[in-house]
């Protein structure tokens, strides 16, 4: 049996028995006190009303459409039935039964994600059968989406530094424990630690498609780039440009501020790097295109 296999058997499984009554009986009772309720244990059902489409059910719970098909192959051709049942996960990801031989922190290198994380999400278990993988990094409501599809399909390099000295990094991109609530969270960019109103600079050319407050992000700046891949600056103070300029790498864009929601107390950069997809625009380690 091959994993694609595997898997859709295992979500039929889930489907037809649920994951609550399913999974609950795994959980290890004498897990660390510092562990979270596995996030196979926190899935939730919702019944398709009346109206509702599998776009609108994914964007209710902040979560990819693919997503929702993985757990749910009742709906892989993309329609809901009205009064059906759908699995909703904590987050977005897949359910991965770890193959017999393999140990979980295998699983955790070849879906590429931190080994403490994955066994903090699954409940600190010693020894999973199941695991929850979480797949985060994709933006289930793209803000911009681009007019037309990129022309240049190539790889463009882009390096530059968003703010005029390299700065220590509070939190990097990917899975990261919370600070203060203690939970498992996609970080879609790094934190980059700098005063109050240090200069946030463009890290390459290209033209302001967002520049505006936008929920969490507080005060954010988005730069379109050649080559499908976008740039965006959160928490800012002030914001010195506007939608539809043109940037040169190292024009002033703003200053570092505290809006919206950051996940430090500590002034810092929020900054994303991400590329245009099939998906809407998908989030990059930000590591590879910085360079100051
Ligand atoms: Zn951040």
């Amino acid at each position: 049996m091959n994993f694609s296999h595997r898997l859709l058997l295992l979500c039929s499984l889930v489907g037809t028995f649920g994951l609550t009554s399913t999974f609950v009986h795994s959980r290890r009772v004498d897990a660390a006190d510092t562990c979270q309720t596995p996030a196979l244990s926190r899935f939730q059902r919702h019944q398709v009303q009346n109206g509702e489409t599998l776009e609108s059910i994914a964007q209710r719970y902040n979560l990819t459409t693919t997503t929702l098909v993985n757990m749910n192959p009742a709906v892989s051709n993309g329609q809901v039935t009205v009064g059906s049942e759908l699995q909703i996960p904590p987050y977005n990801g897949i359910v991965v039964e770890i193959p017999s031989g393999q140990t979980w922190r295998q699983v955790a290198e070849k879906y590429q994600v931190r080994a403490d994380t994955l066994f903090e999400i699954n409940g600190c278990q010693p020894d999973p059968r199941i695991v929850f993988v979480p797949a985060g990094n994709v933006s289930p409501n793209p803000l911009i989406r681009q007019s037309s599809p990129p022309t240049d399909t190539q790889a463009i390099s882009i390096s530059g530094y968003p703010l005029e000295s390299v700065a220590t990094v509070l939190m990097p991109y990917g899975w990261q424990i919370h600070p203060t609530t203690g939970e498992a969270f996609f970080h879609s960019g790094m934190d980059l630690l700098a005063p109050v109103g240090s200069s946030v600079q463009a890290i390459a050319p290209g033209t302001i498609v967002f520049a505006e407050q936008q929920g969490s992000y507080g005060q954010l700046v988005i730069i379109n780039h050649s080559g499908g891949l976008q740039s965006r600056y959160a928490h800012l103070n002030e914001i010195q440009v506007a939608v539809g300029e043109q940037v040169n790498q190292g024009d002033l864009l703003g200053t570092v501020g505290t809006t919206g929601e950051p996940t430090f107390t500590e002034p810092h950069l929020h900054f994303e790097m991400r590329s245009s997809s099939d998906l809407g625009w998908v989030a990059k380690d930000p590591q590879g295109y910085l360079q100051d």
